[in-house]
């Protein structure tokens, strides 16, 4: 089912993780940002989309995760952008004889055999520093960063002053941060990301997180930026965070997020380990 979220921009959202698929329609057809990721659902956006009379005429993931690279056939052959760093991940990934199993592996197992691999990660990478979507349609910006992913972008509706989150400033999901096994630095990438998202919160009148519900106006982005940082800044300090999101008031249905806040604790103090930082 399509819900309009502002003139010319409609979400679909998909029940197991609630990831929000955004159709923002242009002139000859409609942008849609990550399709979705079981085959009926994203079926189902197809027919919707052609009832409408509206052919996808552009796809967009916003990061290499399995969820939010996902393509159905009946969706039609546009091409399906991502920034360079996310295209190119992709077809490493794929480049492996073994890729369709070990994308499996990370499948839930309630829906692993829903969700089509064929179209997994086509993605087309548009040059660095692009910052438009190149399409027949409403000006698109493209915010890329380096929090929780490699490759990772937010795209910013100006038109209709919808901010397509990706994965961030969800009201279900803690930040996930990229994993601590490299050279990188998450937390400090994630707060990177976090400050760039603040740079568009004025002009944001409608949020849709890559996960969770959308939030309305400048003030309840700006919180749900706080409410982010303010779980980064304990993560990196090494306190339990207060955080709706986790802990007892965790939504009913998602209390496995805790599960992903200590895994992510732990991750955390074994980098200080192998690092030699005291704290
Ligand atoms: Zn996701």
């Amino acid at each position: 089912m399509l819900t309009q979220v502002a003139e010319g921009v409609l979400i679909h959202q998909s029940p197991l993780l609630q990831n929000n698929t955004v159709v923002v329609q242009g002139r000859a057809g409609v942008l849609l940002i990550d399709a979705g990721i079981q085959g009926s659902e994203m079926a189902c956006l197809a027919n919707d989309l052609r009832e409408l009379g509206r052919p996808v005429v552009a796809g967009f993931s916003t990061h290499p995760d399995w969820d939010h690279v996902l393509w159905h056939a009946e969706l039609g052959e546009a091409p399906r952008y991502g920034t360079a760093r996310c295209a190119a991940i992709m077809r490493d990934l794929r480049s492996n004889a073994g890729w369709k199993a070990r994308v499996a592996e990370m499948l839930p197992p309630e829906i692993a055999d829903e969700v089509p691999l064929d179209l997994f990660g086509l993605i087309t990478g548009l040059p660095a520093g692009t910052t438009r979507i190149p399409w027949d349609g409403p000006d698109v910006r493209i915010i890329e960063h380096p929090a929780h992913s490699p490759g990772h972008a937010a795209l910013f509706v100006e038109e209709s002053c919808v901010l397509a989150a990706g994965d961030m400033l969800s009201d279900v999901f803690v930040p996930m941060l990229d994993d601590f096994g490299g050279t990188n630095d998450p937390v400090e990438e994630y707060l990177v990301g976090l400050r760039l998202l603040e740079s568009v919160a004025d002009d944001v009148d409608v949020l849709v997180p890559g996960h969770g519900s959308a939030a309305d106006g400048a003030d309840r982005v700006r919180a749900r930026i706080e409410l982010d940082r303010a779980y980064v800044h304990a993560l990196r300090d090494g306190r339990a965070p207060d955080d709706p999101r986790i802990g007892p008031s965790a939504k009913p249905g998602w209390e496995w997020v805790s599960d992903i806040h200590d895994g992510q604790a732990q991750s955390l103090a074994r980098r200080r380990e192998r690092d030699g930082t005291p704290g």
